[in-house]
């Protein structure tokens, strides 16, 4: 027999929004991390905002749980199912509702994948800055409760840094309309950038207002191969320091670099130990100069080979993948403090025995240590919770932070009251009160 969530939504929605099969919805309730998920009492793919407006209004009703879910490319367990929930998939909201290339902005519902907003604004001249490397599978949605990082942020910033304005359906089903649509703007608290990052504990996104800029219309990448993990995080802290403005600046260790290497041959010479990507809008000899320890230099002489160059670093995490299980971190420490939490990592994974490989958005700070362990294990073993609770413990000793991109989901919770104090956790919660006093919004997740 159907629940009465179940039979009020079959009502309610148009036919095929409501999936209840559990060999089809079982699917929708895993993310990218290995945590296992519960199991959901059905699943909604919404196509409207109204869609989400009945399933919020019958989830108020009978107190059921609601995980919002874009693409599932999430790395902290945000849009793990929990049991009994409703998962809400708002992947099939894609349209581009608007593109003003006067005013440059765009309104986009969240299941436009982030790379379809930056090629339909580069039809105008403009992008969209905010660009994972995942930014071929996430959405725009995914992107925004998550406040998305991503390789040009070094010098557009991150997600919530284009985020002018967003339609949200609030847990009871009000619909709450947020921000501007004009570049600045400073009426009431700023109820956006709350929403940003909020990991769907706060309310769903319908839809997001969102800075478009012009796109360059040269780009140079260098590309400089080092014998030492510690010398390529070195040369970062010069490009920054001598204030090159890189518009993208990662780092990959050998492992990394390895992974992909016995993935797609990319021909990695036996003495190279970590590689130095930058990207920048003008000339890019200054920063070539800075990377005097490197053993080999290449700079792009055509766009297709700048992109080729960046596409490597893009299959980082999927080389990875290949591996092993992964667990992934995303500490970011203060640029000058990089060389340190490199040498760190690598301390820790000898000393443990586990292996770690790193990539790096060098330009920020931001360092993915992922730690690879054996398939089919159910969870990480003890070594591999042991080194990540270390190298956790150092970014916070250099004044670093937990996560700098993914988020906490569930993943990085045990270690969230390291860095929250408790009066930050109290504040938390009485802003979870205010938007959701059901605690019906992906509850369990982020704070
Ligand atoms: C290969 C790979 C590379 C990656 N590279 C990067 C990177 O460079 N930078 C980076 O920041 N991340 C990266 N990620 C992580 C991931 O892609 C991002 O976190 C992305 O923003 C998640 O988008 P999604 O659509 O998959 O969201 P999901 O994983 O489906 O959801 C993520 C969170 O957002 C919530 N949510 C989703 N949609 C909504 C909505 N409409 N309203 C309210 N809440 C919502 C979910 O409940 C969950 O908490 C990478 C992942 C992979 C697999």
């Amino acid at each position: 027999m159907n629940s009465p969530l179940v039979t009020e939504l079959l009502a309610t929605l148009p036919e095929g929004r409501l999936l209840t099969d559990p060999d089809v919805t079982e699917s929708y309730a895993r993310d990218r991390t290995f945590l296992a998920p519960g199991k959901p009492v059905g699943v909604v793919l919404a196509r409207s905002r109204d869609d989400v407006v009945a399933t919020m209004r019958a989830a108020t009703e009978h107190r059921v749980p609601v995980v919002p879910r874009g693409a599932g490319t999430g790395l902290a367990g945000g849009a793990t199912a929990t049991d009994g929930c409703l998962i809400l998939s708002l992947a099939q909201m894609t349209a581009i509702r608007e593109l003003s290339p006067q005013d440059e902005i765009a309104v986009a519902e969240p299941g436009v994948i982030t790379a379809d907003l930056d090629r339909a604004a580069r039809e105008h001249g403009l992008m969209y800055a905010p660009d994972p490397s995942s930014y071929e599978i996430s959405t725009i949605g995914g992107n925004l409760a998550t406040n998305a990082g991503g390789l040009r942020c070094v010098k557009y910033g991150v997600t919530r840094d284009s985020a002018l304005g967003l339609e949200v359906v609030l847990a009871d089903g009000r619909v709450l309309d947020t921000g501007r649509r004009t570049m600045k703007g400073v009426t009431g608290y700023d109820l956006t950038g709350l929403f940003v990052g909020s990991e769907g504990t706060l309310g769903i996104i319908t839809a997001a207002t969102l800075r478009l800029r012009r796109a360059p219309s040269e780009v140079a990448t260098v590309a400089a191969e080092f014998s030492s993990l510690v010398d390529a995080a070195a040369a970062v802290s010069a490009i920054i320091a001598a204030g090159c403005q890189p518009s993208l600046l990662e780092l990959m260790d050998r492992t990394t670099l390895q992974a992909i290497d016995e993935w797609k041959n990319i021909g990695l010479e036996p003495g190279t130990r970590a590689m130095l990507i930058a990207q920048s809008e003008g000339s890019p000899d200054a920063m070539a100069a800075l990377c005097g320890a490197a053993s080999f230099v290449a700079v792009s002489s055509t766009p297709e080979e700048a992109a080729e160059l960046i596409g490597v670093r893009r299959l980082a995490y999927q080389a990875k993948e290949r591996l092993g299980q992964c667990l992934v971190e995303d500490v970011c420490v203060p640029r000058s403090a990089l060389p340190r939490m490199i040498a760190t990592i690598e301390e820790v994974a000898a000393r443990h025995g586990v292996m770690i490989a790193t990539v790096a958005h060098a330009g920020d700070g931001n360092l993915h240590p992922v730690f690879i362990f054996e398939r089919g294990l159910a969870e990480p073993p003890p070594a591999v919770w042991a080194a990540a609770d270390e190298v956790f413990r150092a970014a916070l000793a250099l004044g670093g932070t937990l996560t700098g991109e993914h988020g906490v989901g569930l993943l990085k919770k045990r270690w969230l009251g390291l860095e929250a104090g408790p009066l930050a956790t109290e504040l938390h919660h009485g802003i979870k009160q205010v938007f959701d006093p059901l605690g019906i919004l992906n509850p369990g997740k982020a704070i």
